[in-house]
């Protein structure tokens, strides 16, 4: 294998870490502790591993913890009843409600009816358009998990060109944002692009945001390029058994590329560490209060 590994294991790690020791201080000298609240609506199975785990890691940190278990059946008007009353909590600094909820409610709505400041996903509209003008904003997590474990890799990443495949709300665009304030070139493709390989072909790092297992081969890629796979693919083996891939066809890429994020344990478990991140963030503003050298965002 040529490529060197981008533990994401690792970078989540000290980044709790840093959380964590952030937390002892402002209990500490500030008698504050970070508080955050997780909604969930019905039962979906994976959802429910998120925000166990979320709980989990947010309570190892030294904050506070609140879950929410809602019926599947509850109506928009009562969860938006509870969002509004978290937002008016002052022990409740960040507030996620898990997505995706039942067809019944309009997501749109109930993600703005966050106090931008709480949102810690950073999917208000009111944050996307922060982030989109290069100002302090509310950063969503799994694009800023990527970020930083490039930046931890490379340093500087200004002039590099990027392509992003997939150009969703939560990883795509705000991928776009976060690479174009640090001057890369960045390029974002989706279902629609043509010749995808060539413009893959050209990157010095590609971010996989697509949800199709092993999409990126290793004759795609530019030999030196930096893989970031973002995908989480249940894919079945010939004995039945089932495994997790990315968007990433790891044994050919990792020949070639000259650094790779492993599927598990690259973009996911950044992903929970930078919401511990938004969380504590979320905290110090509120207070006005020293914000944790983290994120230069
Ligand atoms: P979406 O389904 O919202 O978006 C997928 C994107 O991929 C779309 O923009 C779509 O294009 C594009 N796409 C689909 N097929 C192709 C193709 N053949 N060629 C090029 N582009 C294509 O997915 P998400 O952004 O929510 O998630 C992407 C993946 O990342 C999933 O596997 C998800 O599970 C994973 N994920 C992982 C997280 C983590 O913490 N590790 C967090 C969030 C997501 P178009 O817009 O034209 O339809």
């Amino acid at each position: 294998m040529v490529a060197e590994i981008i533990d994401g294991k690792l970078f989540s790690r000290k980044l709790r870490d840093q959380v964590a020791e952030h937390v002892t201080v402002l209990k500490k000298e500030h008698k504050v502790t970070p508080g955050l609240a997780v909604v969930l609506v019905g039962e979906d199975p994976a959802s429910q591993v998120y925000v166990r785990s979320k709980g989990k890691q947010t309570i190892e940190a030294g904050m506070n913890s609140y879950e929410h278990k809602l019926n599947e059946d509850t109506s928009e008007a009562d969860l938006l009843e509870l969002v509004n009353r978290l937002n008016g909590d002052d022990e409740v600094h960040g507030i996620l409600v898990q997505l995706p909820l039942p067809k019944h409610i309009n997501e749109d709505a109930v993600i703005n009816s966050i106090d931008p400041a709480k949102d810690v996903d950073g999917f208000h509209i009111s944050n996307v358009g922060l982030l989109a003008t290069g100002q302090k904003s509310m950063v969503p997590c799994t694009p800023l998990g990527c970020l930083l474990m490039l930046k931890g890799f490379h340093g500087t990443l200004a002039g590099m060109d990027a392509v992003i495949i997939g150009r969703s709300n939560i990883v795509g665009k705000p991928m776009a944002q976060l690479l174009l304030n640090e001057s890369c070139t960045v390029t974002v493709t989706h279902s629609r692009t043509k010749n995808l390989e060539e413009v893959v072909g050209r990157a010095d790092i590609i971010i996989a945001a697509v949800g199709r297992a092993e999409m990126v081969k290793g004759d795609w890629i530019k030999s030196g390029a930096t893989l970031i796979d973002v995908g989480i693919n249940r894919v079945e083996g010939s004995d039945g058994s089932k495994r997790l891939v990315g968007d990433v066809q790891f044994s050919s890429c990792s020949q070639v590329a000259g650094a790779i994020t492993p599927v598990p344990g690259g973009v996911g478990p950044m992903t929970i560490a930078c919401l511990l991140v938004n969380t504590l963030v979320a905290c110090c503003r509120k207070y006005k209060l020293i914000e944790p050298d983290i994120i230069s965002n």
